[in-house]
């Protein structure tokens, strides 16, 4: 097997693990793998051990990405699955609603508004989630959790979009138990619109928390798609990012 392939298998017994400590059913967490930085051929050999959903966060590099595993000979069905995990800037919003199957970084009902709009007529809706920021400054890059509720009603009901739940990237923490206290946080505004409810939640299921470092806090508080990259990928180069 290739070391990604074998990174892989360990961090689903991370998962799993995680899951049995918090009482939870294995299928209830599914795995991103974020390949930021890394080539289609290391797409592959992911794909290739059975991984399908892949987090990018540069979008010239995605779309690039795609186009060159496409290129490669076919893998079997299920086709691959693009989820954009990094910021998206309202002039960048075309080739997210172009290429991707799902947003996770909706923060301004702006960008979510032009995503809709921008989503080709050929293609499902583009699955999105509400990036919320509970733990930084107005510099970091999310909606405070006592806008959240709003946004994602309003979200919800854009007709090119389906609301698929709550994003968030927490800062690094010391333990387990602060990294919790924190995604504790992002777990309860999923449950604050959860509560809310109303036209277009129909398919609100997602809460998006969790990567390499803190993946089994973020099962504990509930997540039910941890993005790992460099556990799966390696240690990445920023050089090469663009
Ligand atoms: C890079 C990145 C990840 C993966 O981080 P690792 O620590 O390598 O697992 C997850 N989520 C987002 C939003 C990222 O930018």
């Amino acid at each position: 097997m290739t070391t990604i392939g074998n990174n892989i298998q360990l961090v689903r017994a991370r998962m799993a693990q995680a899951c049995e400590r918090a009482g939870r059913p294995p299928a209830s967490v599914a795995l991103l793998a974020v390949s930021k930085t890394f080539g289609p051929e290391a797409v592959y050999a992911a794909a290739q051990a059975g991984q399908r959903a892949f987090g990018e966060n540069y979008i010239q590099e995605a779309v690039e990405k795609m186009a060159a595993v496409r290129a490669l000979p076919p893998l079997p069905a299920p086709a691959l699955e693009w989820h954009c995990i990094g910021p998206i800037q309202s002039n960048k919003t075309r080739p997210v609603a172009e290429h991707f199957d799902w947003a996770h970084t909706v923060d301004r009902l702006k960008t979510a508004q032009r995503l809709s709009d921008q989503r080709p007529a050929h293609l499902p809706p583009l699955m999105v989630c509400i990036q919320v920021n509970v733990d930084g400054g107005a510099t970091k890059s999310g909606v405070p959790p006592e806008e959240a509720v709003a946004l994602a009603r309003a979200v919800a009901q854009l007709p090119r979009l389906r609301l698929r739940g709550v994003m968030s990237i927490p800062d690094p923490a010391p333990d387990f138990e602060a990294q919790c206290a924190l995604h504790r946080r992002v777990r309860a505004v999923f449950d604050a619109i959860v509560a809310a409810g109303g036209p277009g939640l129909e398919a609100f299921d997602t809460l998006s928390l969790g990567m390499t470092a803190d993946l089994e806090a973020a099962v504990q508080a509930g997540s039910t798609l941890v993005r790992v990259g460099s556990g799966i990928f390696g240690a990445r180069s920023y050089a090469q990012a663009g």
